[in-house]
């Protein structure tokens, strides 16, 4: 057993004179003394923690905690509130494995911070049964792999996990969104569009898990006049806290590359990711040889490079 707090300064000289004669010799690094009481190996810390091992651990480490108490009653707020944080997250991560070992429905999307090539939002279904399999071949949030790997297992994941995506190709991106651009609220809408196919076909899922990209208030506010998925549940991070929507991220990079395969091969050129400066030089040689109209096939025209690469051309 195992049992560590901190004291004031106080309580620490009392320790440190009542432990005076049972010190240890060797003492650990950052520690003042490290101790015998019985059963119970006491270390003291510079930092005012201490920690007590042994079997009979509690017996001692509540002695301390009392005389903490007694000596300062306001530090005993601090003590409770780090003991009600402990338990917060003890039930975060209780929640967190709960959906974790569940049977899931999980949406995630791709696209929406790149210049070139489409928005692509998936949904995957994964059965309990089925998350050693993935866990097996190594899936993960896919910001965290590179394109071969991603290239490599999405073949494998689609094998046995069924699900449903979203292509918004650039086209359609351009023609709905040129004026009114509010890039949460695509997301809410393409997440709403593969929720409600995937759970009609699959109702039989404990969780269906949002990656929060808007507070569920605002994500339900953009769906106010569409039928609408409501039984979510939204988690930050939930790429890496959920195999279900590891795959929809997985998915989604998959068909983003492959889309993006196609435009690169229809230009005869390698295309940068993301919308940097980098992005707009290339999307100024682009229209160089290809006139501007074809920006519309290939790129999202309401973000900032399609000004800044117009600026460019101008000032040749
Ligand atoms: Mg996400």
């Amino acid at each position: 057993m195992t049992i560590s707090f901190k004291i004031s300064e106080n309580t620490k000289e009392k320790m440190i004179k009542y432990f005076q004669d049972k010190k240890r010799t060797k003492t650990p690094a950052y520690a003042i003394f490290q101790a015998d009481e019985e059963d119970t190996v006491v270390t003291l810390y510079e930092s005012g923690k201490v920690v007590f091992q042994g079997i009979s651990a509690d017996i001692d480490a509540n002695m301390w905690k009392e005389m903490e108490k007694h000596l300062n009653p306001n530090a005993d707020l601090k003590e409770k509130n780090s003991e009600k944080k402990k338990k917060k997250d003890q039930e975060e991560r209780l929640i967190n494995s709960k959906i974790y070992y569940a049977t899931t429905i999980g949406s995630d999307e791709v696209g929406t911070g790149d210049y070139f090539g489409p928005i692509v939002v998936t949904g995957a279904y994964v059965e309990k049964e089925n998350i050693p399999y993935l866990e097996e071949l190594g899936v993960t949030d896919s910001k965290k792999l590179d394109d071969s790997k991603i290239m490599e297992l999405v073949p494998l994941i689609i094998k046995k996990i069924p699900y449903a995506c979203y292509v918004l190709s650039n086209p359609q991106y351009n023609e709905k969104y040129s004026n009114d651009i509010n890039m949460n609220k695509i997301k809410a809408i393409l997440h709403n569009k593969v929720l409600l196919a995937l759970t009609e076909k699959y109702p039989n899922t404990d969780y269906v898990v949002v990656d929060e990209f808007a507070a569920p208030s605002v994500y339900f506010n953009y769906l106010k006049k569409t039928p609408t998925y409501r039984k979510i549940t939204f988690m930050t991070k939930a790429e890496s806290k959920c195999l279900s929507v590891a795959c929809a991220s997985m998915i989604s990079r998959y068909v983003f590359l492959k889309e993006f395969e196609k435009i690169e091969k229809y230009l005869g050129i390698s295309l940068p990711k993301g919308a940097s400066a980098t992005v707009d030089k290339v999307g100024a040689k682009i229209i160089q040889d290809h006139g501007i109209e074809i920006m519309k096939e290939i790129a999202k025209l309401s973000f900032k490079n399609t000004e800044k690469i117009k600026n460019m051309l101008k000032e040749k």
